[in-house]
């Protein structure tokens, strides 16, 4: 995990595109990677997830070009791609130069008049942690391209809420992956100390204050760096299950069994498996709603609670966790976490816990020393604070 301040960084960008393009750009734009505080596998049953924004960004130093060309450089990556605009499709350019391109090709098929840029990339976001950097990257991008073509999308939530579409076709259509709203959503309409309440059916948001500093805890994120076979597969087995549901029980979608009707509904069901999912599911949702309420409550011991009743649900109904996982959201309970859980789509990525905030380092060492018993590989962990969306930083 890169320890640079947002300083530094802006300042690195700034001078890798001043040397590789030969000219100073003509800005540099940021936005965040995220964390779902609860809310797992929700989203495309048209749920409620709660994600904030991390402090750790994608910075993207840019300048118009006059040749409708695009050319793009990730200092992660270390290379540079360029590409016609007009030429972009799914197999062009490609690789992860495909979430830059997918962006500005989204914005031209929406209507925007866009044209060519000159884009650096540089980055602290934990790259295929779950913690969304490829998000990150198209908003950082979608931040610059409103500004540079003077779109004005930036200005209002309606505004935020196009550019965040034109997110979600570019990570679809053009990088290929078939993800929901979440994380864009996040990236570009999360405020400091607050979480996001997504309401993923009718797209309404609402801040909810996340501070857990205020009362003497911290949100602690372990990157597992698990990395499992058959993730693709068992998502799409997980999204057909709910969808075989909703139908065997007459509704569009899991979000219409309400909680209270759902021993009854799941009674209904042929098999003890899809009960189960369906359970996660309703119970999920149902969580969302009390754990933002319990934000607004200022309980978090609650909050932690509603953190492992969601793991253990992920885990046992869901079927979604895995050893790494389970791992470190047990060893953080028994430092004294609040709640712990998985976060992300599961089966690796990585975990969050409410711990006291004089346990920060405890639990990380705890976290690692469990792995290194175990012979996974080592983790990373860090403390985060609900941080700010995508923005212009210089
Ligand atoms: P996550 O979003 O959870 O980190 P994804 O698989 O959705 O994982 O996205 C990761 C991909 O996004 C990378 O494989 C790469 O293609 C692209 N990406 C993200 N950040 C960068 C970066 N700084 N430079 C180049 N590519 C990046
Ligand atoms: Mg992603």
């Amino acid at each position: 995990m890169s320890e640079r301040s947002a300083a530094e960084v802006v300042e690195a960008v700034a001078g890798a595109f001043t040397r590789l393009v030969g000219r100073e750009p003509a800005g540099v734009w940021s936005a965040p990677g995220r964390v779902n505080l609860i809310g797992e596998h929700t989203d495309y049953n048209d749920g409620l997830c709660l994600p904030i924004a991390l402090p750790q960004r994608t910075y993207a130093a840019a300048s118009l070009r006059a040749d409708g060309r695009l050319r793009v450089h990730s200092l992660q990556r270390d290379e540079t791609v360029e590409v016609t605009l007009a030429e972009v499709t799914p197999e062009r350019p490609g690789g992860w130069a495909a979430y830059v391109a997918g962006v500005l090709w989204a914005l031209g098929r929406s209507g925007q008049r866009v044209g060519g840029l000159d884009v650096v990339i540089d980055s602290t976001v934990p790259v295929g942690a779950g913690l969304s950097s490829s998000a990150a990257l198209e908003c950082s991008v979608a931040a610059a391209a409103d500004e540079l073509f003077g779109l004005g999308l930036m200005g209002s939530a309606e505004g935020r809420e196009r550019l965040a579409r034109a997110c979600m076709a570019a990570e679809n259509v053009i990088a290929g992956a078939p993800t929901g709203g979440l994380d864009q959503t996040a990236a570009l309409g999360c405020r400091e100390r607050a979480a996001l309440l997504l309401d993923c059916r009718s797209g309404e948001t609402r801040q909810v204050p996340f501070d857990p500093a205020r009362h003497g805890h911290a949100l602690l994120v372990t990157d597992t760096r698990a990395e499992h076979a058959l993730v693709d597969g068992q998502y799409a087995a997980r999204r057909q299950s709910c969808e075989e549901a909703a139908r065997l029980l007459g509704v569009p979608t899991l979000r219409d069994v309400p909680v209270s009707g759902l021993e009854a509904a799941v009674t209904r069901l042929p098999s003890d498996e899809m009960r189960a999912r369906v359970r996660h599911v309703v119970t999920e949702i149902d969580r969302v709603g009390r754990a933002a309420a319990a934000l607004e409550a200022g309980d978090l011991a609650q909050v932690g609670r509603l953190f492992d009743a969601s793991h253990a649900s992920l885990r046992d109904a869901y079927e979604v966790s895995c050893a790494e996982l389970d791992v470190a959201t047990e060893t953080a309970r028994a430092q004294g976490a609040l709640g712990a859980r998985m976060t992300g789509g599961g089966f690796g990525g990585s975990c969050i816990a409410l711990v006291p905030a004089g346990s920060v380092e405890a639990v990380s060492v705890a976290i690692a020393a469990a792995f290194e018993e175990r012979g996974f590989a080592p983790p990373a962990s860090f403390a985060v604070v609900a941080s700010g969306s995508a923005r212009r930083d210089a």
